[in-house]
């Protein structure tokens, strides 16, 4: 079964001024279509030809890995925001102020963790099987699926992610991630 690019939830643009139309071509159409296409060549008539995407991150190793988990990282990126994003809910205030204190709290340790990871990689949310909430790094395409955590909100801190608009200013772009983060969908899985 090959992997196909699925839509963007949105349009290119809706996300600007905080991630611009042309970041989200390359990164959506460039970047994201690449892991797809790789991973397909390398699935091609190995046992991993029929399995479910988390199955092959979980068993798989080197290439397969790596561009098979970037692409359940960027899908659940895309859904982690929103054009109406920004405004955080009822349900998700109240969880995340059970776990870390405080919406401040919570924010600044997931900033921390982004702005701090060195190379490539991301910042994920994660729920343990017994519902614990975690802020982890994850070095390049890895994911926390690995590690039997759900993937709750995940921030790509590649490069190719902010370098168009903010150019070496990972923290700015940390910063612009509040302004459209999908507190519903978020929450949705809290
Ligand atoms: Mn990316």
């Amino acid at each position: 079964m090959a992997f196909t690019l699925k839509d963007l939830p949105y349009a290119h643009s809706a996300l600007a001024p905080h991630i611009s139309e042309e970041t989200m071509q390359f990164h959506h159409d460039k970047h994201l279509l690449a892991y797809v296409n790789n991973t397909n060549n390398l699935i091609a008539g190995t046992e991993f030809e029929n399995m479910e995407l988390t199955d092959i991150i979980k068993k798989s190793s080197g290439g397969l890995f790596n561009n098979s988990a970037q692409i359940l990282n960027h899908e659940i990126f895309w859904d982690c925001m929103s054009p109406n994003g920004g405004k955080i809910n009822s349900k998700a205030e109240e969880v995340l102020i059970k776990s870390f204190g405080s919406i401040e709290e919570f924010k600044s340790q997931f900033s921390t963790k982004a702005t701090t990871l060195f190379g490539s990689g991301w910042a994920w949310l994660t729920k343990d099987t017994d519902g614990k909430l975690e802020i982890i790094q994850y070095a390049n395409g890895s994911n926390p699926v690995v590690d039997n955590k759900e993937p709750i909100l995940g921030l790509d801190v590649w490069e190719h992610a902010y370098y168009i608009d903010y150019r070496n200013a990972r923290p700015k772009y940390v910063e612009a991630f509040w302004e459209i983060v999908n507190w519903d969908y978020v929450a949705s899985k809290l």
